[in-house]
């Protein structure tokens, strides 16, 4: 909650409205307590008298009434009518909505389609008419507001709660042995009820601008009953020789409409949660780059991530989630990078490629090289060129990474097309034959088929293929087995295995399992706390780890026909990459750690091809040459 009032008054726009509109809200709730005149009594002598008259401060209307005290009351009219159909209509809305979405069928389609007529007619000529039918007066007036903004809000939440409808937690409620109106209060609404809430409070403001178009036609509130657009109306006929009667109320509403419009708007932007983590705006199309310091020098590798710092800025806390890190690819070289959840392998991965979202994200400080050429805070362009096509990635969950409502061919044909200007025919050859390179039977009819139609590890090769699609130089792979089982796991790691040999592929394979990287990978980076903490030959680090941290990892592996052993568990937790310690930050959770581990930060110490970020290493440097 403060969280929300501290993003609130951040936007200063929607600070100014909630400002005007307390201001304003303040004035018509005490207006029966203020020294006002009697809004109603009429002084014929005094007719159309200016603001700063005596007595009248705002001068007096066309039956010699004073406006301020019109003017208060009016509003304090036109408040209550505006909320009380944004409420009305809101609390009717959701409710069909939310049933229609909910039971869907039948019942959906029979409420929509009677929400659909309602929207059919014009929308004011609705609220005419519905005026018209149970004769006017402002509680009509009401009526008809709220009746004619029903459909918006069945429509909004109807198909939010569609979405919701399907998900988990709504079948695990109903497993449990809910019933549909348990499910629908305690399920639904808690879940749809930020949505209300933001739709309610941008139109307050227009159901406000609604009701005081019906006053002003003399359909709302009837005289001498004054509301802001009623007096409008009456002002109508002496504009030209009294203009401060129309100004009055007419400057009222819009202060009033822009400040709810405003505020509204800042409530929306600090309601949604994916926005709260950075400033209000769209992430861009690149990582931001606020590079400081030397740029590492021109390696001879195919891919060189060099000292590369990728920090998140988020308020004013600062996550380093990746510090320094050192990592570089041969041609047909797999490199593991493996650590615990949290240690910053995937944004290592994405930022390769600019692909972390900013903000809050920024690349503060290294070089991403490609074939030498240094990819941090090049243009878009090149970016781009690169994306897919020299530089492709693989992620853990394909479904979420492929398009639900394309095929997979046409996904397939998008991805080649995106670099290459062939044409739709020979894509969808190319397509065909990728499916076949990464083994899928029956490929011919499988290529028409919908991500949803397939099964994990079906899905997990289109994943593939589609990495593979532009013939790649390097394929970085973000824990793309996770999901799936042990045996459709082994056949995928053979897949890429083979791959890698035929067409001579860098892979950078990244993922949390030692059984996985001592099966494909030639090198492995063990990543602790966005930093390197060893690396080296797989076998060599697999046979005496150096660093206490990757002896625990690898003591975690369980081994098939191993015997009876402990399973040890690393205990404690990761530190936090907004709080990291001034020395090793494994130190809290080593059984080796000493004063000097906490002193200051580690260095790397390399030798004979490995390396390691620790004091007192398992194995002696001098052993590690060897
Ligand atoms: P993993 O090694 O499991 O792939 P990640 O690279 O996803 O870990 O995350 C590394 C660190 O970056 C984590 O500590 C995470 O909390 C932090 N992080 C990731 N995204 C954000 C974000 N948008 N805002 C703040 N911190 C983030
Ligand atoms: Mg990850």
């Amino acid at each position: 909650m403060r969280m929300f009032f501290r993003l609130l008054f951040r936007n200063r726009l929607a600070t100014l409205g909630g400002a005007v509109l307390a201001v304003i809200l303040l004035l018509a709730l005490i207006t029966p307590l203020l020294p006002l005149q009697n809004p109603d009594v009429t002084d014929t002598a005094h007719r159309f008298l200016f603001p700063f008259s005596d007595g009248h401060l705002l001068g007096t209307d066309q039956l010699g009434r004073d406006l301020l005290a019109r003017l208060l009351w009016g509003t304090r009219l036109s408040l209550a009518v505006g909320i009380a159909a944004a409420l009305a209509a809101g609390v009717a809305g959701s409710a069909v909505g939310i049933v229609a979405g909910y039971f869907g069928g039948r019942i959906d389609n029979v409420i929509m389609r009677g929400v659909d007529m309602l929207m059919a007619f014009p929308y004011i000529l609705l609220a005419l008419a519905i005026v018209a039918a149970l004769g006017p007066g402002l509680l009509n007036a009401l009526i008809a507001v709220a009746a004619v903004n029903v459909p918006f809000f069945a429509r909004n939440i109807r198909g939010i709660t569609v979405g919701l409808a399907g998900r988990e937690f709504i079948d695990a409620a109903r497993l449990s042995g809910k019933g549909h109106l348990s499910i629908l209060l305690t399920e639904l609404l808690p879940n749809v009820l930020p949505v209300i809430v933001i739709a309610m409070s941008t139109t307050v403001g227009w159901m406000i601008l609604e009701t005081a178009g019906l006053s002003f036609l003399g359909l709302g509130a009837q005289p001498p009953q004054a509301d802001l657009g009623g007096m409008l109306g009456e002002a109508r006929s002496a504009m030209i020789t009294s203009p401060h009667t129309s100004v009055v109320p007419g400057l009222m509403i819009f202060l009033i409409v822009m400040s709810i419009n405003l505020l509204g708007d800042g409530v929306r932007d600090a309601l949604d949660p994916r926005l709260r983590s950075g400033a209000l705006s769209r992430p861009r199309a690149a990582t931001e780059v606020a590079r400081q310091g030397p740029v590492p020098a021109q390696t001879d590798a195919l891919l060189a991530v060099q000292e590369l710092e990728t920090q998140f800025h988020v308020g004013p806390r600062i996550y380093r989630a990746v510090n320094k890190v050192d990592l570089a690819v041969k041609p047909g070289e797999c490199l593991g990078v493996i650590g615990e959840s949290g240690s910053g392998k995937s944004v290592t991965a994405l930022s390769v490629m600019g692909l972390v979202a900013s903000p809050p994200g920024v690349i503060t400080g290294g070089a991403v090289r490609y074939r030498g050429e240094d990819l941090i805070g090049a243009p878009y362009e090149t970016l781009r060129s690169l994306r897919g096509d020299r530089v492709a990635y693989i992620f853990q969950d394909p479904l979420s990474t492929l398009h639900p409502l394309y095929r997979i061919g046409d996904q397939l044909a998008e991805a080649i097309r995106a670099h290459h200007p062939v044409s739709k025919a020979e894509a969808r050859e190319r397509a065909l034959q990728l499916l076949r390179d990464v083994r899928i039977p029956n490929p011919e009819s499988r290529i028409g088929n919908f991500p949803h139609e397939m099964s994990g590890g079906m899905r997990q090769r289109v994943g593939i293929a589609m990495a593979l699609a532009n013939d790649p130089d390097v394929i970085i792979a973000d824990e793309p087995t996770t999901a799936l089982d042990v045996t459709v796991q082994a056949q995928i790691l053979s897949l890429l295995d083979d791959l890698r040999r035929a067409r001579g592929l860098a892979i950078v394979f990244i993922t949390h399992d030692f059984g996985v990287v001592a099966q494909l990978c030639d090198r492995v980076a063990v990543m602790y706390a966005g930093q390197i903490v060893e690396e080296g030959p797989t076998a060599a680090v697999l046979a005496a780890p150096a660093h206490p941290y990757t002896r625990r990892l690898i003591a975690c592996v369980p081994e098939l026909g191993g015997g009876r052993r402990e399973l040890a568990a690393i205990p404690g937790l990761p530190p936090s990459v907004d709080a990291l310690p001034v020395g090793c930050a494994f130190a809290a959770r080593c059984d080796k750690a000493r004063e000097a581990c906490r002193a200051a930060a580690i260095e790397m110490t390399r030798a004979g091809g490995r390396a390691v970020r620790c004091r007192f290493p398992e194995v002696a440097v001098e052993e590690m040459t060897a």
